[in-house]
C-alpha cells in the first residue's frame, strides 16, 4: 500500500507538467500504464527509423509553457517555417485552402471567391460554437470553398456527421481570412501567416518523444507500467494494476474521461450517463520509410475521395535525424468512426495516393512500415458533449479532483495545451489559483 498526497493517471504532457510543478512541493505518483513516458507525444523506433503518432510539431503561444517546453529541449530544437499544402483536382495549392486558392483550376477558384463573397455579405460572422458545422462553413466560407475543401475533409477527419458536429473547436483550428485575402490568394500572392501553425518547433534529435523524455527526467514520482484499474474518489483510493492500493489526497486524471468515469466506483449514475454519450473517432497512422524521395513539404491535406487518408506528411522534413541518411519518412493518417482499418487495402491505397500526387516518384522504394493505432484521436463536439461536461465537471470540483489535457478535458487541443492544464492543475493544489 502507497499514500501520497497527488495521484496523477498518466504520464503524458499533461501528468508530467503537472508533476514538475509540484516537483519538490508534494508527494506525487504519476502512473503510466505504458513503458515509456510521453503518452500520443511519443517516438517508436523502428528499423533506424524514429516515427511519431503522426506529426507532432510544437505551436508555441504562451510564455510559461515556451519557457517550460523549450528550457527541456536546450540546444535539441528548431524552429521551422510550415510547408503545408492541399492536394484537391489533381494539384497542389498552399494551405489554408481558403486563403490560397490560385493553385486551384479557373472554375473552382471562381466558385470558391464568388461563394465566400456571397456569405460575407450576407454577415459572415464566426457564431458561438453552438452551429453545426455544415451549415457554419456554408454561411462563413460559402458554398464553394465549404464542397471543395470544408465538407469533405472535415468528414474524412471527424468520421462523424457533420450536421451533428458543433462548432466550438474550429475558432483556434480553422483560420477566417478578410474578402481581400481571398481574393488575393485566389488571383496574386501566396497568404502567408494564416492559421495557428504558420511556424513551429521540433527536435532536432529523437522525434517528439525526446520533450517527454526530457520533462520525465529527474522526475522522482513517475512510475512507468503501472495502469490504475479503478479509483474510488470518496475514499481516495486507487486499485493500480499488479502493484495494489494507492491512497491519496488530490487526484489529477490525464486518461480518457470517458474511461475514467467507468473506472470511478463512485460516479454517480448521471455522471456514468453523460460519459457513455462522449464520442470520438480512431486514427491509424501508416509510417514509412522510403528511398528516393525528393520533396521539401511538410504535409498535406487530401479531401478528395481517391484518397481514404485525409493527411499525409513528411516528417523527415522536420527533422533529417529522423531517418537514415539517404532515406525520407512519411506518415499518412487514416479516421475511422471506432471500426478496424484493414491494414493492407489502406496500406496499397496509401502507396497510389502518394504517388497520384508526386509524394512518392518512380524511383521511390519503400524500405521500412509501421502501423500506429491512436484509439481515442479526435473527439467528437457533439450537443452530447456540450451537455455531459458541466454534469462530470460538477461532480469532479464536488470530489477536488482534476481531469486535464486533451482527453482528460475531453478536447481538441495541443501539446502545448497540455502543458498549460497541467501547470495550472499543480498551481490550483499548491493553492495559486
Ligand atoms: C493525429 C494527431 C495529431 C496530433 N498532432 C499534434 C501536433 O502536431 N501538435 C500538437 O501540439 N499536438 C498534436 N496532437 C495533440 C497531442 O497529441 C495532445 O494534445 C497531447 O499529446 C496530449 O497529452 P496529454 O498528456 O493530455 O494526453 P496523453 O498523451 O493521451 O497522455 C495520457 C497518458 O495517460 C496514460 N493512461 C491512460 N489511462 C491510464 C490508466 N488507466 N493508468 C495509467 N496510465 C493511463 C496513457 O498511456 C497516456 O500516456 C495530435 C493528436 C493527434 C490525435
Amino acid at each position: 500500500m502507497l499514500k501520497t498526497d497527488v495521484l496523477i493517471i498518466g504520464g503524458g504532457l499533461a501528468g508530467l507538467s503537472a508533476a514538475k510543478a509540484l516537483e519538490g512541493k508534494k508527494s506525487c505518483l504519476v502512473a503510466e500504464r505504458e513503458n515509456r513516458p510521453g503518452g500520443l507525444a511519443a517516438t517508436v523506433k523502428k528499423g533506424g527509423f524514429h516515427f511519431d503518432y503522426s506529426g507532432h510539431l510544437l505551436h508555441l503561444r504562451w510564455p510559461r509553457t515556451s519557457r517550460l517546453i523549450l528550457g527541456a529541449l536546450g540546444s535539441n530544437c528548431r524552429r521551422l517555417k510550415r510547408d503545408a499544402r492541399i492536394f484537391a483536382h489533381n494539384r497542389w495549392t498552399p494551405y489554408p485552402f481558403q486563403a490560397n486558392l490560385s493553385g486551384m483550376p479557373d472554375k473552382v477558384k471562381a466558385e470558391c471567391v464568388s461563394g465566400f463573397l456571397k456569405a460575407y455579405n450576407a454577415g459572415g460572422g464566426t457564431g458561438d460554437g453552438s452551429e453545426v458545422f455544415s451549415r457554419w462553413t456554408r454561411r462563413v466560407f460559402g458554398d464553394g470553398i465549404s464542397r471543395h475543401f470544408m465538407l469533405p475533409y472535415n468528414a474524412k477527419l471527424w468520421r462523424y456527421p457533420l450536421e451533428r458536429l458543433t462548432t466550438e473547436w474550429c475558432a483556434p483550428f480553422v483560420p477566417l481570412p478578410r474578402p481581400e485575402e481571398v481574393i488575393e490568394g485566389a488571383y496574386g500572392r501566396k497568404a502567408e501567416g494564416l492559421g495557428y501553425n504558420t511556424f513551429f518547433h521540433y527536435p532536432k534529435r529523437g522525434g517528439i518523444g525526446a520533450l517527454a523524455n526530457a520533462l520525465a527526467m529527474g522526475s522522482s514520482g513517475l512510475r512507468l507500467g503501472l495502469e490504475v484499474e479503478s479509483v474510488n474518489l470518496k475514499k481516495g483510493l486507487a486499485m493500480v494494476r499488479h502493484f495494489g492500493p494507492v491512497y491519496f489526497k488530490r487526484l489529477i486524471n490525464t486518461s480518457p474521461l470517458k474511461d475514467f468515469v467507468l473506472m470511478a466506483e463512485d460516479a454517480p449514475a448521471a455522471v456514468r450517463r453523460a460519459a457513455a454519450s462522449l464520442r470520438h473517432n480512431t486514427v491509424y497512422v501508416l509510417n514509412l520509410g522510403v528511398k528516393g524521395v525528393k520533396s521539401d513539404m511538410h504535409w498535406g491535406y487530401f479531401p478528395g475521395d481517391k484518397f481514404p487518408f485525409y493527411r499525409a506528411g513528411l516528417a523527415s522534413n522536420f527533422s533529417a535525424e529522423l531517418s537514415p541518411r539517404g532515406c525520407a519518412s512519411f506518415y499518412v493518417e487514416f479516421s475511422t468512426a471506432g471500426e478496424a482499418l484493414d491494414l493492407a487495402s489502406a496500406e496499397a491505397a496509401a502507396l497510389k495516393g502518394l504517388k497520384a500526387c508526386g509524394l512518392l516518384g518512380p524511383g521511390a522504394r519503400v524500405v521500412e512500415k509501421l502501423w500506429l493505432k491512436i484509439p481515442c484521436a479526435y473527439v467528437v463536439y457533439n450537443k452530447e458533449r456540450t451537455a455531459a461536461l458541466p454534469v462530470i465537471g460538477d461532480w469532479l470540483k464536488a470530489r477536488k479532483a482534476q481531469s486535464i489535457g486533451r482527453y482528460g478535458g475531453w478536447k481538441y487541443s495541443f501539446m502545448e495545451e497540455s502543458v498549460k492544464e497541467g501547470l495550472e492543475a499543480a498551481d490550483r493544489l499548491l493553492g495559486r489559483h
